[in-house]
């Protein structure tokens, strides 16, 4: 089920997770600052949950909105000492997204004592698992991969999260990452196919921390160990951290979009660092890509790197023709029919001293449904470029993520039976060039093909 894209015209990401054990400190109040991090995967609800404390009780709080509006306060979180707390911030897979009933973590009670889970990602066999477990009496309160997760642990039996896990887990078909924790442990697990990341870290002073995402890592003062492996489950707890593989035969094809939009640039993600990727994409596309212009800007702030490449490679001086008004935020105003009309827009300006008849290439990491590179060339011409090239460091999306992506349907993609000649037309470009797939992947620069690719290849890796 798909609904669309962003206001901003990219694909969305689907969600942040992160986790960790270690004694005695004011983790939740750490795992608010690796949130903190990584709310750019998901702006829709935020959440946290730690302990246990007094009682063995675990706290959780989860709320719609960015971080700060969940937590306001984190002088409150400073107060809470514990050994474990797992935390998650989330875009809404589906329409009912937005009710607070889907933000997590989910914690709940089963026969054992509690539970909480953090899930990033889509169960392509969701339905399935969901109705067996109806047909059985389970009640479901959420449409959400967590509690479906709940219900399988609850039922398979074992004592230990982790044996159960280790029963469940190979059950579980799709694109996914999860940390939970029962009050014992904290357990961070990766699809066997290895589409979405997570990553392991250590303290110092005693103590792990998973997260999506490394960035996570540096703001909480924690070192990067590795990336956990497709299929394999990290324990962390009083003992420190074992592992355990729990999917036969499993395969890696992380979303290659990882590394040209969704990822922070000061992620590392497979060794690679993101800004570095992106940067050599930029100059792979002005290799490919080649024009006659006079400057070169990127669409803020993720197509900043692959610019800089680009001009780097042709060497044409960058510029900032686009600003980007940071404060607008998730807010959704739509300008009256005249101000669309003159072309323009809440989130970015041109600068016209800067575009003011120049010949401009404008590199942008991707186009979904066109819209918003229709957008921005007027806003070009409006402040005066001559001419305005656009260059794409991905190539054209031609399908749907199956995976946990929110893509459009097929036919609202601008790339679906266009060729780039059409496309350029049609966003009134003066040329466009799309970086090649073998390119991206030569950008990245790793000894094997481990990458999803689909929604650009149309190779899908595990049938959707
Ligand atoms: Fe990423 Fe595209 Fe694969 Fe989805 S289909 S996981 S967006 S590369």
């Amino acid at each position: 089920m798909h609904h669309g894209v962003a206001p901003t015209g990219k694909l969305r990401e689907a969600c942040g997770v992160c986790g960790g054990f270690a004694d005695d400190q004011p983790l939740a109040f750490m795992t608010c600052f690796a949130l903190y991090a990584l709310q750019h995967r998901g702006q829709e609800s935020a959440g946290i949950t730690a302990g246990p404390g007094e009682g063995r009780k675990m706290w959780t709080k989860r709320g719609l909105g960015l971080v700060s509006e969940v937590f306001p306060d984190t002088a409150d979180l400073k107060g809470i000492v514990c050994k474990m707390a797992i935390g998650h911030v989330r875009y809404p897979y589906d329409a009912d997204g937005r009710d607070f009933e889907n933000s997590q973590p989910l914690k709940l009670r089963y026969r054992h004592g509690e539970l909480a889970i953090a899930h990033n990602g889509h169960l392509l066999n969701a339905r399935e698992l969901r109705e067996e477990l109806e047909c059985q009496g389970a009640i479901f309160q959420t449409d959400t991969d967590s509690e479906l997760l709940a219900h399988m642990i609850a039922r398979q039996g074992s004592e230990s999260l982790e044996e159960a896990l280790a029963e469940v887990v190979p059950r579980l078909k799709g694109a996914f990452a999860f940390v939970l924790t029962d009050g014992h442990k904290v357990i961070g697990l990766r699809d066997g196919n290895g589409f979405r990341p997570l990553s392991l870290a250590s303290f110092t002073d005693g103590g792990y921390f998973v997260a999506s995402e490394t960035c996570a890592f540096d703001t909480i003062g924690a070192t990067y160990i590795r990336d956990i492996e497709p299929g394999e489950m990290v324990i962390l707890d009083e003992e420190g951290v074992h592992s355990r593989q729990a999917v036969e035969s499993p395969s890696t094809n992380l979303c290659i979009f990882e590394y040209i939009y969704f990822a922070r640039p000061d992620s590392n993600l497979q060794g690679r660092n993101v800004h570095l990727v992106r940067r050599e994409l930029g100059r792979r596309l002005a290799r490919e890509h080649p024009v006659e212009a006079d400057i070169v800007s990127g669409v803020p702030d993720s197509s900043i790197a692959a610019a800089s490449g680009f001009a780097e490679e042709a060497g044409l001086p960058y510029e900032m023709g686009l600003v980007k008004n940071r404060y607008i935020g998730r807010t959704f105003i739509k300008p009256t029919q005249k101000m669309r009309e003159e072309g323009v827009d809440l989130k970015l300006n041109a600068v016209k001293k800067i575009v003011e008849g120049k010949r401009v290439v404008l590199v942008d990491d991707s186009i979904v449904r066109g819209t918003t590179s229709l957008k921005l060339i007027r806003i070009m011409k409006r402040a005066g470029a001559t001419e305005v090239h656009l260059r794409i460091s991905s190539p054209p999306v031609t399908g749907s993520c199956y995976y946990g992506i929110d893509t459009p349907d097929k036919q609202d993609l601008i790339a679906h039976k266009r060729s780039p000649a059409e496309i350029s037309e049609m966003i009134s470009a003066d040329s466009i060039g799309f970086l090649s797939l073998d390119q991206v992947k030569g950008a990245v620069d790793l000894p094997e093909d481990v990458f999803c690719t689909a929604c650009f290849s149309g190779d899908y890796p595990v049938e959707p």
